[in-house]
């Protein structure tokens, strides 16, 4: 594929060129991660992260966090330890 050339909006905004976005599977309003790289910027989909460890693994959004299914059993472990069982 061609190398586009783009300039940054005033607010350093960019719009993903359509031929790009539509070849890489990008829908307007999705959700991306965006990571510094060496050689510049990684825009990929996003892929929920564990917010305690950072595994991708087996991660669901739990009380509005995304947790792994590792840490949120040592999430239940700590509640019983403190709280008692229930
Ligand atoms: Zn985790």
């Amino acid at each position: 594929m061609e190398t586009k050339h783009k300039k940054l909006t005033s607010k350093a905004g960019l719009t993903i060129p359509k031929d790009i976005r539509l070849a890489a599977g990008f829908a307007g309003g999705m959700a991306v991660d965006i990571e510094k790289t060496a050689d510049g910027i990684m825009i990929r989909k996003h892929r929920p992260t564990c917010c305690y460890c950072g595994s991708v693994d087996n991660v669901r959004s739990i009380k509005g966090r995304d947790t792994c299914r590792n840490c949120a059993e040592e999430i239940i472990e700590e509640v019983k330890t403190a709280y008692g069982s229930v």
